[in-house]
């Protein structure tokens, strides 16, 4: 029996499945074509539909959408801003469950800049490859963290044409600082197709209701490189927790987010309004714990990856440790977790027709996931790759 359910009819049945919104028990998902037929009761399974059955007690969801990862697999884009150098971070993160990421570089040079956006266009739609996630350079100087200061800038008219390319790069994503670029900047690149997200700004409720009119809709890494909120400076953290348009972004790694924090903003979006990012540097899925970020040295320990000065640099986090940590550190329903690291960064990419989802005509990215919420196995347009060994 082929595990690799490409063409002909395969059923992978499960405990549970999450389809993207709804919990099923014992029910089988229906694969054929690299793409899904439909959730169905196990009872109801085709006859002509090879059984692939998973270990007892898994759940079965959509694959994992991370819409900001740095690196990983030892990869750091930033160094790596190359076809190759995407592949590589998208395919090392694939045992975590994400099966669709934008690799993102941070503040950089234009060349280097220019270099990714060629790169994007080419590795686009490879090894779960759904974009470039451009972090900077036009963000707020006063909110750099780890980025480099003296690379953080001003939009150019020509920056306009370079950014432009993002257009043909997949579903690609800008981070700016709002009340950093003049305005119109913003709806010259939303109406080119590219998404813009708020983030290392201190952007006011004001510049914010300017932004979300030309086209912004996503806010990056929500609470981390952003004033905090106060009662009568409810600042960018107030206006995202009150505008249902904007998607946010959340690092759940314990560490960036106090979990009560994560908690409210769950309470205050719900799971539409927020997705699951990991930050991810290139400590995730490697041996590596330690590594040079734009000329300055990262270390990681405990968990925690940190510059000279105490500043952090980026996360060691994946997608399933973020679904975990969502659930069992914050006390968010996994239905709701799941939803925030699948079929909300769909939505924010507008691939919900396509991802996000179990739902009939989707592309079958899945992932298996244990009781205790570890990867038993991944799927990428049905074709499976098991973190153990196949049950
Ligand atoms: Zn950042």
């Amino acid at each position: 029996m082929s595990r690799n359910p490409q063409s002909s009819l395969h059923a992978l049945l499960a405990d549970r499945v999450f389809d993207g919104e709804r919990f099923h028990e014992g029910a089988a998902v229906l694969v054929a074509d690299r793409r899904i037929r439909g959730v169905v009761p196990v009872g109801e399974v085709p006859p002509d539909a090879a059984p692939v059955r998973l270990p007892a007690g898994a759940l079965l969801a959509p694959g994992f959408i991370d819409l900001q990862v740095n690196g990983g697999g030892g990869v750091l884009l930033n160094d790596a801003p190359t076809p190759e150098g995407m592949r590589a971070i998208a395919r090392s993160h694939r045992r975590f469950g994400t099966t669709g990421c934008l690799p993102t570089l941070i503040t950089d040079t234009r060349t280097t800049i220019a270099r990714a956006i060629a790169a994007a266009q080419t590795a686009c739609g490879r090894d779960g490859v759904l974009g470039l996630h451009l972090e900077g350079p036009f963000i707020n100087p006063a909110r750099t963290g780890v980025h480099r200061p003296d690379l953080v800038t001003r939009p150019e008219e020509a920056d306009i044409d370079l950014l432009h390319g993002l257009a043909a790069a997949g579903h690609s994503l800008v981070t700016l600082a709002p009340e950093c670029v003049p305005a119109g900047f913003v709806r010259r690149l939303t109406s080119a197709g590219i998404r813009v997200a708020a983030g290392h700004s201190e952007a006011t409720v004001a510049d914010m209701a300017h932004a979300v009119a030309e086209g912004l809709t996503g806010v990056t890494h929500l609470f981390n490189a952003m004033p905090p909120l106060a009662g009568r400076a409810p600042g960018i953290v107030g206006a995202t927790l009150a505008e249902p348009r904007l998607i946010a972004g959340l690092i759940v790694d314990g560490i960036h987010v106090d979990p009560v924090s994560v908690r409210a903003a769950f309470a205050a979006k719900g799971a539409a309004g927020l997705a699951l990012v990991t930050d991810a540097m290139p400590t995730v899925g490697s041996e590596v714990t330690s590594f040079a970020l734009m000329g300055r040295r990262v270390t990681l320990a405990q968990g925690r990856l940190t510059v000279e000065d105490g500043t952090l640099g980026g996360a060691h986090l994946d997608m399933a440790s973020a679904v975990r940590n969502a659930a069992t550190l914050a006390g968010v329903p996994l239905g709701d977790a799941l939803r925030a690291a699948s079929l909300t960064p769909a939505c924010f990419l507008g691939l919900e027709h396509e991802r996000g989802a179990l739902r009939a005509g989707a592309i079958a990215d899945l992932v298996a996931l244990s009781p205790s919420l570890e990867v038993i196995a991944t799927w990428i347009a049905g074709v499976a790759e098991w973190a153990g060994r196949e049950p």
